[in-house]
């Protein structure tokens, strides 16, 4: 069993930013999905993870030895996809894999060819190996990331943001990827997309504002809100008189109305139903406005 501790990590940036504050986690095989706004931190700490930037504070260990003083325990066994991972060079996506296993120290020929065929048939991308990666389509480079991140059998995957303008079969084909890689991996799934984490993974954090604010087994903590969360369908007139009123942790449109969701232990009064709770009301229930 491998496991990631991160003990109060805390980054500040030259400008003075604040990206992460006192964050903790420990992250054990399996898919861990970290979901949170635009900002709130996640590459800051994917990045930090891959010991690509240094934390102001705190510490990380991965299997009990220290990643932040001594980074080669975690380079070697670490696959990183990047969330601007611009590396879509004129080379045929065979020809690069080959080339990145070297240096990920995959130098036996026969074992580079054997790893290098497999990524290319489990990604499918074998029928388009021979061309340029610079010329596929966005769900084809998210694909070809993933196959570099797997070469040399890593311990620990650390995928940001990889569902980011894909469409939604490219995305639903990435995810799918995603759920096939081992369980004897640690597999990190950055997202601002709920449903993302949602299908795919046991566990998982929020991150707002720099700060871990739920953490969690999905499923356990969208049932901890059964029996609580309450729905009303309104003019948009209304809205203003509704959040005032109630605790509305989200509002949607459907169809030109506007459906409230609104957290409450009883019925907030005539007019709303109760709803079936999702992991968005875990979200917006945990995430400060
Ligand atoms: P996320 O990946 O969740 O969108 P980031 O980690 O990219 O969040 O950013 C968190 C905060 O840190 C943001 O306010 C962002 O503007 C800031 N930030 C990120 N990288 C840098 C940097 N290199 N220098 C200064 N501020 C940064």
């Amino acid at each position: 069993m491998n496991e990631l501790q991160i003990e109060n990590l805390s980054k500040i940036y030259a400008n003075g930013t604040k990206a992460l504050n006192n964050v903790s986690l420990k992250i054990t095989n399996g898919m861990f999905g970290l979901l949170g706004a635009n900002g709130a931190g996640k590459s800051s700490l994917m990045r930090t993870i891959a010991t690509l930037q240094e934390p102001s504070e705190g510490a990380i260990t991965f299997n009990n030895l220290d990643i932040i003083n001594k980074p080669d325990h975690i380079r070697k066994h670490l696959g990183y996809l990047p969330q601007q991972f611009g590396v879509y060079p004129k080379v045929s996506a065979e020809k690069m894999l080959n080339h990145i296993a070297v240096l990920k120290g995959v130098i036996n020929d026969k074992d580079r060819k054997e790893q290098v065929d497999a990524l290319l048939h489990q990604t499918n991308l074998y029928q388009h190996r021979k061309k340029d990666v610079h010329s596929y389509s966005g769900g084809m480079k998210q694909r070809f990331g993933i196959a570099q991140a797997l070469l040399a059998n890593p311990k620990l995957v650390i995928v940001d943001e990889p569902t980011a303008g894909l469409d939604p079969e490219e995305r639903n084909r990435f995810l799918n990827l995603l759920s096939e890689i081992g369980e004897n991996v640690i597999v990190i799934l950055s997202t601002h997309i709920v449903e993302d984490v949602y299908g795919l993974c046991s566990k998982m954090a929020i991150l707002d504002k720099g700060e871990i604010v739920k953490e969690g087994n999905p499923l356990e903590l969208v049932a901890s809100l059964e029996n609580q969360i309450w729905t009303k369908t309104i003019s948009k007139t209304e809205i203003e008189k509704h959040v005032n009123s109630y605790n509305v942790i989200s509002t949607k449109l459907i169809s030109g109305k506007t459906q409230l969701r609104v957290l409450s232990e009883t019925k907030p009064s005539e007019g709303f139903e109760s709803a079936k709770p999702n992991l968005e009301d875990v979200y917006f229930t945990s995430t400060v406005k």
